[in-house]
């Protein structure tokens, strides 16, 4: 794919990825999928992928951050897009001028927004969000009538839909699960009998949707994590067809050879051992999200190479002793596949002490996505 020296660090993002696992959450739950692409699509570059998720028809978005919303506007998408996060009064004129579906997860949010919107005559589409046991936003979903009640009872404001969201429906033990679903049922139930059910009830994510068929009755699921091919946890396997999106690659920027006893990087955390070693620079650091950490380890030559010493802001030190036949401009992957050999995000998210969201969220701004 890469065959010019470019001499950086790039992230490559597989679509033809992205729109068969969309099509499998679809599949696999009955659901039309939410795509979730906050976060630039959890780092996969949120256009292309907003594209790639119309392709596979899921034409509903969610974002977390009004300005994640209208950077998909401003592009040209006009379809709905849920906001989770709240929505400022000081924008809800041009929310409601969007079509942007706002999180209504507090009575508070009601008042606000009605009295900016009142003068406008705008009208804002929102989700009422409750908390069967998340712990972060929603009223309990017990009070989840009044909530909507209140919702519809303000001219302001036309609710579209009502959803909740799981804390451990990427664990085995599903009690948790089964007993939020249990609760927003009972919503549900009431809503429908008071005539007051949303057109749009929506509570799995993507462990939700894959895992636990009775999160699956309702009428969309919110896919983010596995629509970019990743596990929602170490407890879950996503099934075989699934295929990670995003491989994270570089090329060497300069080979030396030093003798026994240099130190390399930042307070010779490493020495070298005897003559004669190979060592590699890479245009990779902790300013493109990789992590200054001891232990880390690419792919070079079709080898599984460690990193030497401190990770520097902008570069870090690779082995290639075990590799002499790989020059400068070859290809050193960190995360994706050489050969026989593959590095996963949640080899990567294992060895940093985190889960694999963080490791594609945290590549930063400066690297390059190219889209295949
Ligand atoms: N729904 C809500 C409210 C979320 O905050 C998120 C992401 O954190 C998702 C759905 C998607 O979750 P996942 O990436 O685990 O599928």
């Amino acid at each position: 794919f890469m065959k010019q020296k470019i001499y950086e660090n790039w992230v490559e993002i597989d679509l033809e990825a992205i729109r068969t696992n969309i099509r499998l959450i679809r599949k696999i739950s009955g659901c039309p999928v939410i795509a979730v692409i906050k976060a630039n699509a959890y780092g996969h570059g949120v256009l292309s992928v907003a594209q790639a998720a119309m392709d596979a028809g899921s034409n509903f978005f969610a974002v977390a951050r009004f300005c994640e919303a209208m950077e998909l506007r401003n592009a040209g998408f006009q379809n709905p897009i849920l906001l989770f996060g709240r929505l400022s009064p000081k924008d809800a004129v041009q929310a409601a001028h969007e079509k942007i579906r706002a999180a209504i997860f507090c009575r508070e949010q009601i008042t606000e927004l009605s009295e900016v919107l009142h003068t406008s005559g705008q009208k804002l589409l929102v989700h009422a969000k409750v908390d069967t046991g998340m712990g972060r936003l929603g009223i309990p979903s017990e009070s989840g009538l009044e909530l909507v009640q209140a919702i519809h009872d303000t001219p302001e404001l036309e609710i579209e839909g009502l959803y909740s969201h799981f804390a451990r429906a990427d664990e085995t033990e599903p009690a948790t699960t089964n007993l939020q679903i249990e609760r927003f049922d009972r919503l549900v139930d009431q809503l429908t009998k008071n005539d007051l059910r949303p057109k749009i009830v929506h509570t799995a994510n993507s462990a939700g949707a894959l895992f636990h068929p009775a999160a699956c009755r309702y009428d969309m699921v919110r896919g983010g994590i596995a629509i970019y091919g990743l596990n929602p946890s170490s407890q879950t396997r996503l099934p075989a067809e699934f295929r990670p999106a995003l491989s994270w690659k570089a090329q060497i920027i300069s080979i030396k050879t030093l003798p026994s006893g240099s130190g390399i990087s930042y307070g010779h955390k490493y020495v070298t051992k005897s003559d004669g070693q190979r060592i590699g620079v890479i245009p990779v650091g902790y300013a493109d999200g990789f992590r200054r950490i001891a232990g880390n380890v690419v792919l070079a030559g079709g080898q599984r190479v460690p990193v030497l010493g401190n990770v520097c802001m902008d570069q870090c030190m690779i082995d290639l002793n075990p590799v002499p036949d790989v020059q400068p401009g070859d290809e050193v992957i960190l995360i994706g596949t050489q050969g026989d050999e593959s590095i996963t995000a949640d080899e990567v998210a294992d060895r940093w002490g985190t889960i694999n969201y963080e490791v594609t969220c945290g590549v930063s701004n400066r690297v390059k996505r190219m889209y295949f």
